[in-house]
């Protein structure tokens, strides 16, 4: 119910400019955010590459309303690829297709991504389209596929409580793409996703295995303790070692996680978002943890 809610209100511009209005607003993201600048990221990308995590770098914004704007993202990006090679960082990027125009023209989110491809293929570096709600499941998996990259280039999410999925996955392996697999953050009815947990759950881990099985290097997008324990079983029983795949978490969520799985020697990449456009991410992360809306209410008045 709580989920609900503050899924709605993360698409909602009103309680948007609400929140963000208020006296302890300024403080709100700094619990799942680097900061709002790139100094601020690069920092954060610093400390966490030296404490032995890889990160990718989401710079945050959604649904641009113009070309111009779509335009700006992707410079944007292509400048951050540049900044993190040449300070020798351990990051790639992960993007948002709405955020480089996928709502307005398919076809100018691709022509920005064979942008974006083409550069990291320059750099040596990698690009993560992230995964967005259910109305660009589609148009975000053609726009992957059109771009052609090579696999080490480019790599795309997919949500395990769609119903749509399994389908999906074994189209991508049969592609050779390099799959981030995560529960899903969005609000979806329950004709195209599973609402019972235990149904996400279980789908979370028949794709690991699937995808584990196509020994393409994989990432696994949670910090949750069972769907983990469910890959590396899986990964165990195959002789799939510690190099073949990684775990992906977020900044600042299960931080005792990270630090226990990169002691017993996995791979580890944190998700690192900045920016100014904190509100939807941040209202995704209330959502995934009702505990996580105390913490709201507790800095929000405190002035
Ligand atoms: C690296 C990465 C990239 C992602 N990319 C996408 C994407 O492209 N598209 C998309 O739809 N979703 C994305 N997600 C979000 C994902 O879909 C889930 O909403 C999120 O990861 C929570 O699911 P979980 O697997 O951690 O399991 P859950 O069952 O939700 O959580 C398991 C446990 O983890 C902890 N936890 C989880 N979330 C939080 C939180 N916000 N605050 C505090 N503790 C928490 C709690 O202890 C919880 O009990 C991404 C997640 C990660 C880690």
């Amino acid at each position: 119910m709580l989920r609900a809610l503050l899924l709605y209100l993360s698409e909602r511009k009103t309680p948007q400019r609400l929140l963000t209005s208020l006296p302890g607003a300024r403080r709100l993201p700094e619990r799942f955010i680097a900061g709002e600048t790139l100094e601020d990221a690069i920092k954060a990308i610093r400390r966490l590459n030296a404490e032995g995590f890889e990160v990718t770098l989401d710079h945050l914004g959604e649904s641009v309303t113009n070309p111009a704007e779509a335009e700006a993202t992707c410079h944007g990006y292509l400048d951050v690829m540049e900044r993190l090679r040449s300070e020798g960082l351990r990051a790639n990027i992960s993007v948002k297709l709405t955020a480089l125009g996928l709502a307005l023209d398919e076809s100018l989110a691709l022509q920005h991504v064979k942008a974006l491809v083409d550069r990291a293929s320059k750099l040596d570096a990698f690009v993560r389209i992230d995964m967005e709600g259910s109305p660009f499941t589609e148009s975000t998996l053609r726009v992957f596929r059109l771009a052609e990259a090579p696999r080490g280039r480019l790599g795309i999410v997919i949500q395990s409580y769609l119903r749509r999925s399994a389908r999906d996955v074994d189209d991508l392996l049969a592609y050779g793409a390099r799959i981030r697999l995560v529960k899903g953050a969005y609000k979806e009815p329950a004709e195209i996703a599973f609402p019972e947990k235990s149904d996400v759950d279980a789908n979370f881990v028949d794709l690991a295995r699937k995808m584990l099985a196509s020994r393409i290097y994989h990432a696994f997008g949670t910090h949750d303790r069972s769907m983990i324990g469910g890959v590396l079983d899986f990964a165990r029983a195959s002789k799939i070692g510690p190099d073949e795949f990684e775990f992906q978490m977020l900044y600042g969520v299960a931080r005792k996680l990270q630090r226990e799985l990169l002691q017993q020697g996995y791979r580890v990449r944190i998700y690192v978002p900045y920016g100014r456009q904190w509100y939807p991410y941040f209202m995704r992360r209330l959502a995934e943890r009702p505990a996580n809306v105390l913490f709201l209410l507790k800095n929000l008045f405190r002035g």
